[in-house]
């Protein structure tokens, strides 16, 4: 197993691409902390790694919250000891015209998307550069890297993420810490089922499988090797 006796946090475990990086990573041998805010989903997965023996610690709570990401982290570390990896991957998209958007919707945005990232990062990072080893995978997107109409604050948030991103591997590399955006193209799940979306043919867009799978790569490579930043693009979407 790639990933035996390590210990991973991913945010917005209870459903899509976060759900299968947690299934992935315990299949693999990794204890796995998953936070998110519907507890009966978190339930789930539990039961659903534990039925194959696996091990899950589940936190109810918000990425932006301060407190919760605290409490989750001290959690984890009472319980299993260590943080190997992190997957910052709980974030949410509202499409609109910029006119259109409200205050709130942007806020919000920002908060989850960009906030959760950099709460995680700062409360995780200590414990990794003690061990002096570590991986940081935050999930981005591909609107990351261009811009997208009806997206515009989406994909800012998402451009911050690669920018915080780029400036913490160069921060903590000389601690062995491993950090990278994976920037996915669409990708089936929930996320794109939302009002304004106008996402390509199901069938032909990625599966959370895959970007677990790209997760898992990066999390695997040998220790002296660092894939920072990595553009998912389904191969053929339309
Ligand atoms: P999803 O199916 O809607 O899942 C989002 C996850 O994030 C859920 O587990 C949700 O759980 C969690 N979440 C949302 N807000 C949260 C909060 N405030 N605190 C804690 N957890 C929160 O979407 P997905 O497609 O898997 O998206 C995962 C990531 O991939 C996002 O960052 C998204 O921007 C990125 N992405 C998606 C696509 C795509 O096409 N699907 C493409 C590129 C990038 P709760 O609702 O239970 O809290």
């Amino acid at each position: 197993m790639l990933l035996e006796n390590k210990v991973a946090i991913v945010t917005g475990a209870s459903r899509g691409i976060g759900r299968s990086i947690a299934l992935l990573f315990s299949k693999e041998g990794a204890k796995i902390s998953a936070i998110a805010r519907t507890e009966q989903d978190l339930k789930n997965l539990k039961d659903e790694i534990e039925s194959t023996g696996g091990k899950c610690l589940i936190f109810k709570g918000d990425v932006s919250d301060e407190n919760d990401v605290k409490k989750s982290v001290e959690k984890t570390i009472q319980e299993f000891g260590k943080i190997d990896i992190l997957v910052n991957n709980a974030g949410f998209g509202i499409y609109k015209p910029v006119v259109e958007l409200t205050t709130e919707e942007f806020d919000k945005m920002v908060a989850v998307n960009f906030r959760g990232v950099f709460l995680f990062t700062k409360y995780v990072l200590p414990h990794m550069m003690r061990q002096n080893s570590g991986v940081i995978i935050n999930i981005s997107s591909i609107a990351g890297t261009l811009g997208v109409r009806n997206m515009a604050v989406y994909a800012a948030t998402k451009w911050a993420v690669n920018g915080f991103t780029e400036s913490i591997m160069h921060e903590v590399r000389e601690y062995n810490i491993r950090v990278a955006s994976l920037c996915p193209g669409s990708v089936d799940t929930n996320f794109s089922n939302v009002a304004g979306s106008n996402p390509p043919t199901k069938d032909k867009v990625l599966k959370p499988e895959d970007v677990a799978q790209t997760a898992l790569l990066i999390a695997t490579l040998p220790e002296r090797a660092m894939l920072s930043h990595l553009i998912l693009r389904p191969t053929n979407p339309r």
